[in-house]
């Protein structure tokens, strides 16, 4: 397996007036294509600002973010923006879709922004969204839908690029636990078809699923274990 992501020395600092706040102390991780795997750890601990580097959303203070091979501290803001629209898909907690659009719409944007015509967009949007369980679905709005079913169309929005990297901060945390579970099974599809996912949660049950498990406590990474079908295989 080829690695899509390493981490080398990385330190997030964040200032604020005479305020420091060391955010992550030096991670040091490979994750290679195809794997699942989990973040995990209490609140405060570093899982978003981790999350927020890997998604090429914010710069480390130190250290090295090697994303598919390349290398990604020496780019500009336009260069990361590129990055993040075509490598990375991103799901998050609040869904974050619009609720003027329908699914279809909602799903066709990361494609807009990628300059594809409109044909080709539309038909992307509903092929994303019946890999996701809602091909009867494309033209119901956000509010029309329930949380699990918003949550999938966020899911399709963030595979219509095929993205190398699924990135996903508490996905299942407003869900009820049929919907988890809906969405899970959903995650879990996506890994078993070679889809790279690195997940962040808090929820013990929700972390399992993942091949393996990053445990972040005070910025540093205390535990690196397989878990679940990732230990048994
Ligand atoms: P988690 O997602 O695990 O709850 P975060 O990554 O959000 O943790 O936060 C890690 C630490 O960095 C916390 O102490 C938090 O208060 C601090 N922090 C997060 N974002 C900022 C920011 N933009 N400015 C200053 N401090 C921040
Ligand atoms: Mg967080």
């Amino acid at each position: 397996m080829s690695a899509l992501i390493e981490l080398d020395g990385v330190r997030k600092t964040y200032r604020s007036g005479s305020l420091e706040v060391e955010a992550l102390r030096g991670i040091d991780v490979r994750i290679d294509e195809g794997e699942y795997v989990a973040v995990i750890g209490p609140s405060g601990s570093g899982k978003s600002t981790l999350m927020n580097l890997l998604g090429c959303l914010d710069l480390p203070t130190e250290g090295r973010y090697v994303l598919a091979g390349e290398d990604t501290s020496s780019l500009d803001e336009a260069a990361l923006a590129a990055i993040r629209n075509r490598r990375i898909g991103f799901v998050f907690q609040q869904f974050h879709l619009l609720p003027s659009m329908t699914a279809w719409r909602n799903v066709e944007l990361p494609l807009v922004y990628a300059g594809l015509p409109r044909p080709e967009r539309r038909e992307r949007a509903i092929a994303a969204l019946a890999r996701v369980g809602l091909g009867d679905r494309v033209d119901h709005r956000p509010g029309e839908l329930s949380g699990g079913q918003q949550q999938r169309v966020a899911v399709a929005r963030a595979l219509v690029t095929e993205p190398a990297l699924l990135l996903a901060d508490e996905p299942t945390g407003n869900l009820d636990s049929g919907s988890t579970r809906d969405v899970l099974e959903l995650l879990d599809e996506l890994h078993g078809s070679g889809r790279t996912i690195v997940l962040i949660t808090h929820e013990p049950d929700v972390a399992a699923r993942a091949r393996r498990n990053l445990v972040i406590d005070d910025g540093v990474i205390t535990v690196d274990r397989l878990t679940g079908a990732g230990a048994s295989a």
